[in-house]
Parts: C-alpha cells; structure tokens; sequence
C-alpha cells in the first residue's frame, strides 16, 4: 500500500539505501507508518512548534511528525548512511526539514530552533538517559522545549513515573517530576521495531511545568538525593550522615523520620528537606 506522503514504504527505503541496523549506534527502526503517526499525535499539537528529532534514522517518525502537520522538523542524525533517505523526505516537505549530520550530545540546537519547541524522539538507547537528564537540567528554568515525547526501553519509562513506594523510584523520577509532568502514553512489544530489541519499549510524554512544583535548589536536591538512593536500603539518618553532624534534627524539622529511607520519601519531601541547607 503506498504511504499517505507519496513516498516508498519505510522496508523499501531501507533496502534502497542498505540501511542494515547497527548495534552500536542503538539502531531498532520503526517501520509502520500508522504507528510513527501515533506516537506524533501523542506530542500535541505540533502546528505552531518546530521539532527537534534526535536520530531519525531512515525517517519513520519524521514523516509522521511532518504528516501531522509540524511547522519544522530538525533532525539531527549521526550516521551519514541515512542521509539520501532523509533528503527525499526533505524534498517532499519544502522547507519543513532540517537534516544535522552530527552526534547530538554534542550540537548545540538552540541556534537551528525557533520557539515554541517540541522534542520528539525514538531514541538510541544508549544516549537516551543522558539526553534526557541534560534536557532536565538546564541552567535555566522554564527550559528551550515545552514538552518531550521520547521512546525509552519500559524499564526506563516506568523509573521516569515511578512513585514513592514503586521499585523503580529513584533519582530519575524526581528528576523528571519536580519540573515536569510525565507519563507513558503508549508501550510496543519488541515486534515493532526492526530489528526487534529484547525488551519492551514505552512512550513518555513530559509536558513542562512553568516553574518546579516545590521551590528546591536543583544542585542540592540532586546531591541529596544522589546520597540518599545510592544507598537506598539504608535508614536515611545513615545514608545522609555526609550531610553533616545534625542530620536527624533537619529530617525531625522536614517531617520525614530518621529511620525511613530513600525509596518511602515523597518529592515534596525531598524538597523541604534541601532547602534546609540552602
Ligand atoms: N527514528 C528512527 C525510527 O524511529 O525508526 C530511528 C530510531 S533508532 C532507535 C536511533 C537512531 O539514533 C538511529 O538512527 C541512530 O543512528 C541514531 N543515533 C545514535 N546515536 C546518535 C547520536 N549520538 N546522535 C544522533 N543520532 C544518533
């Protein structure tokens, strides 16, 4: 069946210019076209907003972001293999992609984006986390994008949900709730990729909060929190002593009991406890 943009199924693309998958570069493509829409309706409206795409690839979720109607799309691509693919996508969207030759950990964007700016991404997993933690951890707040829709391995999605209480809590939920509301919109077996990963993957959509939900130095509630769940089976009046001689008396001050632990701690929790020592 011909695709919606007149150009060649994404299995055809791929044969076209050999795009066989590298491991190395986290390469797992997507090639069902309803499915790439679905997961660019799931970021907004994309009207009013250029897009920055990380890793495109043979250009999948590309197309699905400039079908749906996206004012721009940048896409920043590190293997030069998948450039003549994308290149066609180009010339059936005039003016509408941007196509960066380059590692994205080390571009910087801002200078290719014009506000309001979305970022949507089936990401190498291997760069996936440490994009996210830079997106989430700018020196200024509210940050150059209003909202993220990326694909993470589930394992990941579910640390970025997680809730006190849930096993995977931990750092990266705090993270990602104190200035952002994340949640999983969708989650895909490993058959919708190829080739097919051995885990199941899961769709996150982080929309922005204007401002954290509780006011916290972010520098001293990631160090607080970066102690507290590197040893996150122990009492927090042990895992916190660093925090120096009079660490009981601040978590009594806060609320939290010195015997719980980091995994049992809300968000809020954490921030009060941070601004004790700012
Ligand atoms: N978006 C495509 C799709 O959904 O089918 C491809 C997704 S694949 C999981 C990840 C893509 O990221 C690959 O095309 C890979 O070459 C690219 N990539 C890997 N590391 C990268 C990096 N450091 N900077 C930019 N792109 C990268």
């Amino acid at each position: 069946m011909p695709a919606i943009d007149g150009l060649p199924t994404l299995a055809q693309v791929i044969r076209t210019h050999d795009l066989v998958a590298k491991k190395q570069l986290g390469q797992n493509f997507l090639l069902d076209l309803n499915l790439t829409a679905k997961i660019a309706r799931s970021a907004g409206d994309l009207t009013q907003c250029d897009v920055l795409e990380v890793g495109p690839g043979p250009g999948g979720l590309t197309r699905g972001l400039l079908a749906e109607g996206a004012r721009r799309v940048l896409a920043v691509e590190k293997d030069g293999r998948c450039l003549p693919a994308l290149a066609e996508i180009a010339a059936a969207y005039p003016g509408r992609l941007e196509v960066v030759n380059a590692d994205a950990l080390s571009l910087d964007v801002s200078a290719h984006l014009t506000a309001p700016v979305r970022v949507v991404a089936n990401l190498p997993y291997n760069i996936g986390t440490e994009l996210l933690v830079r997106w989430l951890s700018p020196d200024t707040w509210p940050p150059f994008w209003q909202s993220l829709t990326l694909m993470f391995q589930k394992e990941v999605a579910q640390r970025i949900v997680a809730k006190p209480g849930d096993k995977a809590y931990g750092r990266l939920a705090l993270l990602a709730q104190w200035r952002t509301d994340p949640r999983i919109v969708l989650t895909l077996p490993p058959e919708a990729f190829s080739p097919a990963p051995k885990v199941h993957s899961a769709v996150v959509h982080l929309a922005r909060l204007e401002a954290p939900r509780f006011a916290a130095d972010g520098a001293m509630l990631s160090r607080i929190t970066a102690m507290a769940f590197n040893q996150r089976r122990k009492m927090l009046r042990s895992s916190l002593k660093g925090m120096g001689p009079d660490i009981e008396t601040r978590l009594l001050a806060v609320g939290i009991a010195p015997t719980a632990r980091a995994e049992e701690i809300s968000l809020e929790s954490f921030c009060a406890l941070s601004r004790q020592f700012t």
